[in-house]
């Protein structure tokens, strides 16, 4: 299926994400319609369409379907039966979100696909905790099976004695207890996949992250992740190729003296690949747009020697001034109004040197 340019494009989810998929798409002249639940979606901004309605309103989601040629996500805790009145038209489909919602079906997926992940069990009770405790060892750490991100829904375990805490602290909700990995460096594969098993791949960045929110990405990537990156890209294109996935698909990645051990799935586009819009040929945002609308891949090389993005969190975007004042700085505000502790309000990507550098995208 081709969507030509001049459809509309539906976007669930009107964060960033679909601020940023908006004015890609746009420049490639579809429209945008964004659907979700807030009064001032930062995305509604940069659309031609806005509906306001909660994720589960079927009947919204009935008239939003009937009004678009094609439809993604930018947001992952959507509730998944809804969406199936969008049928074809949703792509990726139900399956990626299904699967990365819940922690433990991830593990078990990314399992099933080769990918290797820390030791881990499914939690329900503080004697199953304690049970983990004992059979895995600390640090290990709590996530809640469900509607975790960016660090929250998460507890550290150190030693044996805190698990009462932990569990109370993530809401003695069901969980998953990971082993805490000893890494090196953190790092995603961001890759896009087609329809017909076409796909392509950016540079892997490094990512570091502080209180569980990413801070900085930056690509290339140091030696440690370089010789871990044909491991890691063969299981993200497993996982993609496993859900049928079409369109961008990040996997994180924790590179150490085990190799690269998966973290977490995100069947979108992701903050760790932000750099890609004025770093790479083409930006994940265009290429999500690309791969759902039919279109051929465009070049992932890198367009400089590198780049380095960082977050701007909370009142860190009272910075602007002295940021948009630095003409090396591709500066990103996400027009979401009052900063509050822990929210993404925008990011700054430089590109280092104008030199064309052929990187490790592939396409
Ligand atoms: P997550 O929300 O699962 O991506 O976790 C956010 C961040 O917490 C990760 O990017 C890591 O920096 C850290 N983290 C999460 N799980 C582990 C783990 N098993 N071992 C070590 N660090 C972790």
């Amino acid at each position: 299926m081709t969507v030509p340019p001049g459809s509309t494009i539906g976007i669930i989810g009107g964060g960033q994400l679909g601020r940023m998929l908006s004015m890609a798409a746009a420049r490639l002249g579809y429209k945008c319609h964004i659907f979700d639940p807030h009064e001032h979606p930062p995305a509604a901004d940069v659309a031609a369409l806005f509906t306001r309605a909660a994720y589960d309103d079927r009947a919204a989601l009935e008239r939003f379907a009937a009004q678009v040629d094609v439809a993604t996500f930018e947001f992952v805790n959507l509730p998944v039966e809804p969406l199936t009145v969008l049928g074809d038209k949703l792509r990726p489909g139900t399956r990626s979100l299904a699967v990365a919602q819940d922690r433990a079906s991830e593990k078990e997926f990314i399992e099933r696909c080769g990918g290797r992940v820390a030791p881990w069990r499914t939690v329900e009770c503080l004697e199953e905790v304690e049970a983990a405790v004992a059979e895995v060892g600390t640090p290990l750490v709590l996530k809640t099976r469900r509607y975790g991100y960016d660090g929250k829904g998460q507890a550290w375990i150190r030693s044996p004695d805190e698990a009462r805490g932990a569990w109370e602290k993530i809401g003695a909700e069901p969980a998953v207890a990971e082993a805490g990995v000893n890494f090196v460096a953190e790092f995603s594969v961001i890759v896009a996949r087609w329809e017909h098993g076409g796909r392509a791949f950016w540079d892997s960045p490094e990512n570091e992250h502080g209180d569980g929110i990413l801070r900085r990405s930056t690509v290339p990537c140091g030696d440690l992740v370089a010789a871990q990156l044909t491991e890691a890209r063969e299981a993200a294109l497993h996982v993609a190729e496993a859900l049928g996935h079409v369109g961008v698909l990040t996997v994180e990645f924790f590179a150490g003296a085990e190799g690269p051990l998966v973290n977490e799935i995100a069947p979108r586009v992701h903050n760790s690949g932000h750099w890609t819009i004025e770093g790479s040929v083409t930006s994940q945002f265009e290429q999500h747009v690309r791969a759902i609308c039919g279109l051929p891949p465009g070049a992932t090389d890198l367009i400089g020697a590198g780049a380095v993005m960082d977050n701007l969190i909370g009142d860190e975007v009272n910075r602007w001034p002295e940021l948009v004042a630095d003409a090396g700085a591709h500066v990103h505000i996400y027009g979401k109004g009052e900063p509050s502790p822990g929210r993404k309000m925008g990011h700054v990507t430089r590109v280092e040197s104008a030199q064309p550098v052929r990187g490790t995208g592939e396409h």
